[in-house]
């Protein structure tokens, strides 16, 4: 028997189970398909930046204390997979086009009371730093820390980690029930039989409430779809990520360009829409204009986990002792995932978490 059997093999769940085999416990990861396919898979992999030391918010705390461990969980992975995952410090831009001077102040302010760098930019500012940026631009500011990684690389990693560190990996493998006697979990119910472990962390994604809905109280998971569009030209006429808000331009550093992304409550509806794309692409159009000279490579959607306030669900479910959920990363789930595996791994192995997870307990209504 394991010690610990793990419900999802995106982000979340792979990332725990690599944690926990380095700290030398036996787990079993169990997918209803192939490893890394969904939200993990069709993510842009941004990494924005945080200050432990400053951070105020549970959402602050999160995000920074990812931020510190991404080095080194990258180190780690490629020493442990031979993969690179193509993390790397790049900044990012935040910009505004035709919209009223100021209104990323309170952003700037937000940024430096937190503690991270954050240097506001005249439009001629911005554009000495990416010149191909199209005209209009109101306000903007850089973000030097800001990172990124290349999504499908990192799960390929953390998949090759976990084999390597003898993780037992079952794709294809759906969980159709959560068996519980009394206060413990004592198997889970797949179409291969019944798999017991000591403890078990659901990292099912937007698949999470479905899962957790018979045992009662379930957290609040639905998917949200995301398209995104890639677009690639040479030379690229981006370097660094351009963010408005929600939407982004993210240049891989090898010609490439994703443009997102979409946010449809269409529930668990993965496709591609016409009005999707052609958002998508305007936007490209808008941010870079020579960016309507690519070529446009692929498009694609993904559900995010999204929760009832945007923060993850994270910790024991109550009235069980042996099940833990770590699930609802919405929007965050790539740049959280270092952060999600390490506190999991401490509540798994009986230690104090690091990070207050008042916050985040899973049964919570709405937000703290
Ligand atoms: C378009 C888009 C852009 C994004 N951009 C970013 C970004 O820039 N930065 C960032 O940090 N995050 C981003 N995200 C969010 C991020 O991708 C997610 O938060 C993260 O991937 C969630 O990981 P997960 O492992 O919880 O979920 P998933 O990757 O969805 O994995 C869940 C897994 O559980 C499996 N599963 C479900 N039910 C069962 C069951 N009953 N039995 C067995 N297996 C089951 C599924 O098959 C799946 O493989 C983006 C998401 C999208 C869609």
């Amino acid at each position: 028997m394991h010690d610990c059997l793990i419900i999802g093999g995106g982000v979340i769940g792979l990332s725990v189970a690599w944690e926990l085999s380095r700290h030398g416990l036996s787990c079993a990861v169990l997918d209803q398909q192939a490893f890394g396919q969904e939200s993990s898979w069709a993510g842009a992999g941004m990494l924005p930046p945080g200050n432990p030391a400053k951070a105020e918010t549970c959402e602050e705390r999160l995000r920074s204390h990812s931020h510190v461990l991404w080095p080194e969980w990258t180190a780690a992975l490629r020493e442990a997979s031979g993969i690179d995952n193509g993390f790397r410090r790049d900044s990012a831009i935040e910009v505004r086009f035709g919209g009223e001077p100021g209104e990323l102040d309170d952003e700037i302010r937000r940024w430096h009371s937190t503690g991270v760098a954050c240097q506001p930019l005249t439009a001629a500012e911005a554009r000495g730093l990416e010149p191909a940026l199209g005209p209009g631009i109101t306000s903007a500011y850089l973000l030097p820390e800001h990172g990124q990684v290349r999504n499908p690389r990192h799960v390929k990693a953390l998949q090759a980690a976990c084999a390597g560190a003898g993780v037992t990996l079952l794709p294809g493998t759906p969980v159709w029930e959560i068996v519980r006697q009394g206060g413990r979990v004592t198997r889970v119910e797949t179409p291969a039989g019944g798999f017991s472990a000591g403890q078990y962390v659901v990292a099912s994604g937007a698949w999470s409430e479905r899962l957790l809905a018979p045992l009662g109280n379930a957290p609040w998971v639905r998917p949200l779809r995301g398209q995104m569009v890639l677009l690639s030209q040479l030379p690229c006429p981006l370097g660094r990520v351009i963010n408005l808000g929600h939407r982004y331009l993210v240049p891989r550093g090898d010609g490439r360009v994703l443009v997102g992304s979409t946010e449809e409550d269409v529930g668990f509806d993965r496709r591609n829409t016409a009005e999707g794309v052609y958002g998508l692409l305007e936007l490209a159009r808008q941010v870079v204009p020579a960016m309507a000279q690519g070529t446009l490579e692929r498009t694609w959607a993904g559900l995010r986990p999204r929760s009832i306030d945007g923060q993850p669900y994270l910790g024991r479910w109550p009235g069980l002792e042996n099940l833990i959920v770590a699930t609802g990363h919405h929007r965050a789930g790539l740049q959280l995932s270092p952060i999600t595996a390490v506190l999991v791994g401490e509540l798994v192995r009986g230690q104090e978490p690091r990070v207050d997870l008042h916050g985040f307990r899973p049964d919570r209504v709405g937000s703290d």
